[in-house]
């Protein structure tokens, strides 16, 4: 693209020819696309019209060690120049698949030792459900099957994924729910036991929770939460996976939200920060017990494998981008930063009136808007989307919430980011919110 002929033929090629994912299609066909990025740099994101913003999203929750490493690109032409590709179904292997494996070995909560590669989040959580179901199959129980999440969650967009998301417009949008998915209250420990108990513990495989709950809005669990929902499934025989696609690779100032909590489930699920977004990989870790337990039952074949499992590129971009996090000491990094973000939003909430509750973990940050269920009930629209508009004028690039009669604005900057860039993210922040009050 050199001249605004050549963006301008750009953004109708963009209109008529690519749908985008999770898009307002209506809005797309009319405006055509409203950041058409060339390059990235840190925590800055470049379109072709010379815009710079803040990307106080990392994109979709992933860009964790920002935009622009160089290093990645260089691992990823190695590996693909000595091996692009191999698979690793049945007895196949590739060194950076194993060298990963064994790496997050080491960095999981307790006795997560063993992982199923996949390319995304929503891959790595049907494989979950799936080995989980498998599992009671094994162990002769297969009438044990139904899965429960909870509301408010957010897990993916594949037939399982979707069902298991508590947000009920993606599942309506397809008017599709798998059998035996269950939803239950976010915080409810007692809906859970009831749930069970209704259902009967013997028809159920698995329970499924992010540690902070992400696009469901920045919802944080009171600290005894996990413990207790740790219990409960042990008590009645039931398999705990967590979902920790965005919470995992530092986010939320530890390695995995589970690490506050304390707690080891059985299976975890991770995906966009293992490799920061510069390629496309997912997985599923097993606890040591649940992988013994599938080798000594299982005589026949783990009929589950998507051609990317184990991808060798992936895979070593991963690599790298751990030693990058490690070496950075990223995941302190972004405890500390994630004071000043909750700082700033305090500081926020003292000045705009229409601010209500904000919160945060790591950087994983929501600020609420005020008289929100009060609003929709009148049908008044909220205010969040306005907000997320005039900060994009503004340089910076946050996310609204309003599901469930929500009214929300959450942030997730890469864990790169300095005291004074998160200054500016809240000064631009305070700036739009004033300009809608
Ligand atoms: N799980 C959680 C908690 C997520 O936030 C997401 C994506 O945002 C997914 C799963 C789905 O991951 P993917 O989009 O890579 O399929």
């Amino acid at each position: 693209v050199n001249t605004m002929n050549d963006l301008q033929q750009l953004e109708e090629l963009d209109k008529k020819h690519f749908l985008h994912p999770t898009s307002p299609i209506k809005q797309q066909q009319e405006s055509g696309p409203s950041f058409i990025f060339k390059e990235g740099r840190g925590i800055f994101l470049e379109d072709y019209k010379g815009n710079v913003v803040i990307d106080g999203m990392s994109s979709l929750w992933n860009v964790n060690i920002g935009h622009g490493r160089e290093e990645l690109a260089e691992v990823a032409a190695e590996q693909m120049k000595k091996l692009a590709f191999s698979s690793c179904f049945a007895t196949y292997s590739n060194e950076p698949a194993i060298r990963l494996a064994a790496k997050l070995a080491q960095l999981a909560p307790g006795d997560l030792t063993t992982t199923f590669f996949t390319s995304g989040g929503s891959e790595a959580n049907d494989t979950a459900y799936k080995l989980a179901r498998h599992y009671w199959i094994l162990k002769g129980e297969p009438e044990k099957k139904k899965i429960i999440s909870r509301t408010k969650s957010y897990h993916g967009v594949s037939m399982g994924a979707t069902s298991a998301t508590g947000l009920k417009p993606f599942r309506d949008f397809s008017s599709s729910i798998a059998p035996d998915f269950l939803h239950v209250d976010h915080f409810n420990t007692d809906a859970l036991r009831e749930k069970i108990l209704i259902e009967g513990p013997e028809t159920i495989a698995a329970f499924i929770a992010e540690p902070v709950q992400g696009a469901g809005g920045v919802h944080i669990a009171p600290d005894h939460y996990f413990k207790e929902i740790r219990d409960i499934c042990d008590f009645y025989n039931i398999l705990f996976i967590t979902d920790e696609v965005i919470t995992g690779f530092g986010r939320t100032g530890e390695w995995f939200g589970m690490n506050h909590y304390g707690v080891t489930p059985d299976m975890m699920c991770f995906a966009k920060g293992v490799t920061s977004g510069y390629a496309q990989l997912g997985g599923v870790m097993l606890s040591e017990k649940l992988h013994r337990d599938f080798s000594n039952f299982s005589s026949g074949t783990l009929l589950h494998g998507y051609t990317y499992s184990g991808h060798p590129m992936a895979c070593a971009v991963a690599l790298k981008n751990i030693e990058i996090i490690e070496r950075e000491n990223l995941v302190h990094q972004a405890k500390e930063a994630g004071e000043w973000l909750r700082k700033g939003m305090k500081w926020i909430q003292s000045e705009r009136k229409i601010v209500g509750n904000v919160r945060s973990l790591g950087l994983m940050g929501a600020v609420e808007i005020k008289n929100a269920g009060e609003a929709n009930s009148k049908g008044a629209n909220p205010k969040s989307p306005l907000i997320v508009n005039e900060a994009a004028k503004r340089g910076l690039i946050c996310r609204s919430v309003v599901f469930d009669h929500q009214d929300t604005l959450v942030f997730a900057p890469p864990l790169t980011i300095q005291k004074e860039e998160i200054e500016k993210m809240i000064a631009i922040l305070n700036d739009a919110i004033k300009s809608i009050e």
